[in-house]
């Protein structure tokens, strides 16, 4: 379908406005996330409608630990990712659109969505397992159909999106969980992107009563020095304050990085405790 935020510009090319990274395209071309691409001087989302996962799950597991606790909330997702971490432990979904230049899925309606999550008595919908920014039109007609019949939506995301996109979905999103790496190297050398527009986009999130809880993968050798586990706590209290619910997680070899150690108990507890010194009382500890 045509997308919901581009703009057209000269010679045929497009812009999107749907991440940070503002793609231009000519012609032919798709974006980073390999799922919006220039179709005649205009810019087509290739992945609507295309479930390419769905679960029933702990909503603990997202992971949300103070939202609707001890409820089940039904997730799907569709094929992509504007970032391309390499420890992805989904990357067989977010990267396949660029790894086998193919969009993959089953086609599932919003509609139909909305109906299993009813019939599944879930109390919310999670756009989750990729990353629901790249999947935007998808997420919001299944949102809208979500809401109108009482039930919470939840984005489980790198939270990437550009301002026009966080715009178009606060008035229906009522909680996210958003993955900080932390510092601007691991962003710029491993996944693309920025952390200031992550920690901007959290405190909008924040300040339009989104519950947010923020979840930290410690990667030994990346992130896991207490001067980089410092900095990130310091960016957490900088922008969404003590009252902040943070998840520190435990990293298990993945995709490109399978020659990388588990991360050490010890390090967990280090950065647990770095953030308890600066103030967040609600600090749990994941993956372990
Ligand atoms: S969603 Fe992001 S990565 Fe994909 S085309 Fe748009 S700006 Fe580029």
């Amino acid at each position: 379908m045509e997308a919901m935020l581009y703009e057209k510009l000269s010679d045929n090319k497009v812009k999107c406005l749907v991440c940070n990274h503002y793609c231009v395209l000519k012609l032919g071309q798709r974006g980073i996330c390999g799922v919006r691409e220039n179709k005649d001087g205009k810019m087509f989302v290739l992945n609507y409608g295309k479930t390419v996962a769905s679960s029933v799950d702990p909503i603990e597991k997202k992971p949300l630990y103070n939202y609707l606790q001890r409820t089940n909330t039904y997730s799907f997702a569709a094929a992509g990712c504007n970032m391309r971490c390499p420890w992805c432990q989904n990357y067989s979904i977010s990267q396949s659109p660029k790894l086998n230049n193919r969009i993959e899925g089953t086609e599932i309606s919003p509609k139909e969505h909305v109906f299993r999550a009813i019939h599944y008595q879930c109390p919310s919908i999670s756009y989750t397992y990729s990353e629901p920014t790249i999947f935007l039109e998808y997420a919001y007609a299944t949102m809208k159909l979500a809401k109108d019949e009482g039930l919470k939506n939840i984005w489980v995301t790198n939270g990437y999106m550009s301002k026009e996109t966080l715009k178009l979905i606060l008035p229906l999103l009522d909680a996210a969980n958003v993955d900080y790496k932390g510092q601007n190297n691991v962003y710029e050398k491993y996944c693309s992107g920025d952390a200031l527009s992550i920690l901007e986009n959290m405190k909008v999130m924040k300040d339009n009563s989104v519950h947010l809880e923020v979840t930290t993968l410690i990667i030994p050798g990346l992130n896991d020095k207490e001067e980089n586990i410092q900095s990130i706590v310091n960016d957490i209290v900088t922008y969404l304050g003590t009252d902040i619910i943070w998840h520190i997680t435990r990293f298990f070899p993945a995709y490109q990085m399978k020659n990388k150690p588990i991360t050490p108990k010890k390090t967990l507890i280090m950065a647990e405790k770095i953030g308890h010194d600066a103030g967040i009382k609600n600090i749990y500890l994941g993956n372990i």
